[in-house]
């Protein structure tokens, strides 16, 4: 099933539709913004000169620094008095970004998060509990306003007090979950530790996202909770949760991007070229349809790769997962190092869990990093052939050696309902 079928347009209908978006956008941004008013001229551009969607790469880049020069609403496009709701970032990587939303824009909102419901499995009809976090964040208001729209019951029970999630999904008995993956991981472990049954639960799609996740994590979360697990991406800054969602017959292929709102390109994180489909780099968004906050390349600092996948449903782009945000990479010795691959080397194990930080030290000159990992249930963590073992197939595969600290099953510290911490750099602490 898809939910409209404008899901079922063409590459070159596509096309199209995005030039005639993004030209009738350059004029408005450069009518009604002066931030790109003035960025077009330091560029040495004209809106004339963007012709179609090809012409996009002729524009200049939005980064995360513009919207912090311009807090909180010198980059909105319409008056206030047009301004419907106001959200922010969560804040994770510093002081919070300002968003506005139009009435048309929430709208748009709803129908890419209902595509995005369809997507992971729901239909209208079933129930969402739904566990992402209520308020300036995103991600509880935004797929609230999905499910509604595509005429599912809301249940909106926000993120955290772990207990009385527990007995609404089993009391309330929705059919579709939402919420962070690492909080995922934590109402899956909380269920096995009481010794409930999750098969008698009636949830059977879980939808994960706001942060970086592995299929290892997909792998617990799916036994655990005894769901299909699938992932939804999506920042403030371009609307929220419902930029793209992978489809659940499709798991593992990646995510659609619903490139009719929201044009991806990936870059290169040094040079801002734009890279061929398939290449690694920086993922920036243009908000072809948003009126109160439109953006123009926005570099979202996430590093993944967008592909068209011949065998998919839809002709809509894909991307890959999130291998994790630039600025959180680390450089350790030269190597560039994101968590999630620390986790692909856990999932490649039979004794470890993906519960897990990584701890970053400097000694003189020297970058160290500690991985701290749990034993699965029943191992012993003073075992130090698995430890070796550990620390050799994670220098086999990511070329770095590091310290192993296995840690007791259940030692490592949960989400208590939003994004998990799992970077700990203390070398800016003197080591
Ligand atoms: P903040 O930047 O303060 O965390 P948001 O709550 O808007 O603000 O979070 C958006 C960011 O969350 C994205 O840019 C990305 O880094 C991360 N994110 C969201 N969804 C996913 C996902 N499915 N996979 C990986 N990372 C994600």
């Amino acid at each position: 099933m898809i939910y409209d079928k404008i899901e079922t347009l063409s590459v070159d209908e596509l096309r199209t539709m995005q030039s005639g978006r993004l030209c009738t956008l350059v004029q408005r941004l450069y009518r009604d913004v002066p931030f790109y008013k003035t960025a077009f001229e330091k560029k040495g551009i004209h809106p004339d000169d963007i012709k179609g969607i090809e012409d996009i790469s002729k524009l200049p880049f939005t980064k995360k620094a513009d919207l912090r020069d311009n807090y909180p609403y010198k980059m909105f496009a319409k008056p206030m008095n047009e301004i419907s709701r106001i959200h922010a970032s969560s804040g994770t990587t510093g002081k919070p970004t300002v968003v506005g939303y139009t009435q048309k824009d929430l709208d748009i909102f709803d129908e890419v998060v209902a595509r995005s419901l369809v997507a992971a499995g729901a239909r209208p009809g079933m129930k969402l509990h739904n566990a992402y976090g209520y308020g300036l964040f995103t991600g509880g208001l935004g797929m609230h306003g999905g499910a509604t729209k595509l005429g599912m019951a809301v249940i909106p029970v926000s993120g955290g007090m772990t207990e009385r999630q527990l007995t609404i999904l089993q009391d309330f008995k929705p059919e579709v979950m939402c919420c962070t993956p690492s909080y995922a991981q934590t109402l899956s472990e909380e269920f096995a530790k009481r010794n409930i049954d999750t098969k008698n639960l009636a949830v059977q799609y879980a939808i994960l996202g706001a942060e970086p996740w592995t299929e290892a994590i997909r792998e617990q979360v799916e036994a655990g909770l005894n769901v299909t697990a699938t992932n939804i991406y999506g920042l403030s800054e371009i609307i929220g949760p419902g930029v793209s969602q992978e489809d659940f017959e499709e798991k593992g292929t990646g995510s659609y991007v619903w490139e009719d709102h929201f044009f991806p390109e990936v870059v290169d994180k040094d040079t801002g070229a734009p890279l061929p489909y398939g290449q690694e780099g920086v993922l920036v968004f243009t908000t072809l349809t948003k009126e109160a906050f439109p953006l123009i390349r926005y570099w979202t600092n996430d590093i993944c790769s967008i592909y068209y996948d011949k065998n998919a449903k839809r002709n809509y782009v894909k991307m890959s997962s999130i291998k994790g945000r630039s600025d959180d990479m680390l450089i350790i010795r030269g190597v560039n190092l994101f968590y999630t691959q620390v986790e692909e080397v856990i999932r490649n194990t039979d004794f470890a869990e993906p519960n897990y930080q990584l701890i970053v030290t400097r000694e003189g000159t020297m970058d160290k990093v500690e991985v701290l990992v749990e034993v699965s249930q029943h191992i012993d963590h003073n075992n130090t052939d698995l430890q070796h073992q550990l620390k050799g197939k994670i220098k086999d595969s990511i070329g770095l050696s590091m310290d192993i600290s296995l840690q007791a099953y259940g030692s490592i510290e949960r989400s208590q309902g939003g994004k998990l911490k799992r970077i700990f750099d203390r070398r800016e602490l003197g080591g």
